[in-house]
């Protein structure tokens, strides 16, 4: 029987411990925190939207299209969806976005405790794993209480992304392997802005097109709720830009926001005709949350003749993100071309596998982060379990 290592109890260690228990290996889970699945209770605002029925690889930001598709080519969304469902948790489908009915994201972290003990996973919390090496055939993983030893290692210790500490002893043991880790950063977070006259608009939450601008050129357009926030401006719509920002950091970056973007041109005019006599607040009224229309009045040097102008394009400078511990997600990680997709398996080391958000791989908002933690953790888990049988035809060990 192989003995597989995990290094990590959130998304992707569980899903690569169960599916390796699963396949017959004998399995130690090694979680720093004192239970499993912390981050994953909280996904989705504590709902956890673990995959999206519309998946494709324009929802990701990786090296190369060939390597999500040999890693999704064998679990997909409809393959997390029948695992969800087969282990007991009803889905809940808004839009695509799918939830456990309960929307409860606690709930698929229970399900996984259970399965684990099922199928008696050796649960080892409060475990912090410090250092790995490979010796005689064999890991031995270093925590602050004791070393471990098994014949395959699986590393999913994820990354800093909102968390208060990271270890980063485990991306030493990882570089010593003879792998290269690409530079973390932020790559769904809040951004920064230069126009200190939006924090008159803290608070509030709005509908809006967006669109960030690089040197001049369009990077990408979104559109969705922006939050105004005392430090800059938030949600998902703001989220999807910020991994341009982190991997565009000598440009100059600013985004056009649309406040009206379902407002056909005429309707605005008609109304404001209507209202033409009435001072600048009254004529928002009905149109934007008051505390927005004080905030376009400061940016625009109190002209209240700017503001309808204001309203269709009004330009941010960014002039950062939020950090790393604010993030979601982090870009950033194992370079996916030291990886065989097929698998999950370093090329560089024997018996060693990755997955999860420690992989240079990263999603949009919408369950594909989750997904790739299902993904990546079951392809590692799998091969993990079966072990020496892949090697066979492979020359390079
Ligand atoms: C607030 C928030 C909401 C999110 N919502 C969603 C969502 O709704 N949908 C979605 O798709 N994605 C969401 N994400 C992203 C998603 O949670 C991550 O992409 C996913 O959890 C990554 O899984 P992972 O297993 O790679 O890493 P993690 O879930 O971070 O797990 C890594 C584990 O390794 C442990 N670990 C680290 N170092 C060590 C060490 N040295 N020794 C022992 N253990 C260690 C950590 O404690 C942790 O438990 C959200 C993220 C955040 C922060």
């Amino acid at each position: 029987m192989n003995e597989v290592l995990v290094i990590g109890g959130g998304a992707s260690g569980l899903m690569a411990a169960l599916t390796a228990a699963k396949q017959g290996a004998k399995v130690t889970l090694l979680e720093k925190n004192d239970r499993i699945g912390r981050k994953l209770s909280g996904t989705g605002n504590g709902r956890c939207n673990f995959t999206n029925r519309q998946l494709d690889l324009s929802c990701y930001y990786h090296a190369k299209d060939a390597f999500l598709s040999a890693a999704f080519g064998q679990f997909d969304n409809q393959s997390t969806i029948d695992f969800f469902q087969k282990n007991g948790i009803m889905v809940r489908e808004k839009n695509g976005y799918c939830y456990p009915y309960s929307m409860r994201a606690e709930a698929v972290t229970e399900m996984f405790r259970l399965q684990l003990l099922k199928e008696n996973v050796r649960l080892c919390t409060c475990e912090t794993v410090q250092d790995f090496f490979r010796s005689k055939g064999k890991w031995t993983v270093q925590t602050q209480n004791k070393a471990f030893t098994a014949d395959h290692l699986i590393v999913a210790a994820g990354t800093a992304a909102s968390v208060s500490s990271y270890t980063e002893r485990v991306l030493t043991a990882i570089q010593r392997c003879g792998h290269h880790i690409i530079p973390f950063g932020p790559a769904l977070t809040w951004l920064r802005v230069r126009q200190k006259a939006m924090k008159l608009a803290a608070g509030v939450r709005f509908p809006v097109k967006i669109d960030l601008y690089l040197d001049g050129k369009k990077a990408i357009s979104e559109t969705g709720e922006l939050q105004i926030t005392s430090k800059g401006i938030s949600g998902i719509c703001v989220f999807q830009l910020s991994r341009y920002i982190t991997l565009n950091p000598d440009k100059q970056a600013w985004c056009l926001i649309d406040f009206i973007p379902d407002v056909p041109e005429e309707t605005l005019e008609k109304l404001l005709k209507t209202k033409k006599d009435m001072e600048i607040r009254a004529q928002m009224n009905g149109l934007l949350p008051d505390k927005l229309t004080a905030a376009l009045l400061e940016l625009s040097g109190h002209k209240p003749e700017a503001i309808p102008g204001l309203m269709r394009r009004c330009r941010l400078d960014i002039t950062g993100t939020g950090d790393i511990s604010d993030s979601q997600v982090l870009c950033g990680g194992v370079d996916t071309r030291e990886l065989d997709p097929e698998t999950l398996r370093s090329k560089r080391c024997k018996d060693l596998w990755f997955c999860g958000e420690i992989v240079d791989i990263d999603g949009k908002c919408g369950g594909y982060n989750l997904q790739w933690a299902w993904t990546s953790g079951y392809l590692a888990g799998k091969n993990a379990a079966k072990g020496n049988e892949i090697y066979d035809s492979d020359q390079r060990y």
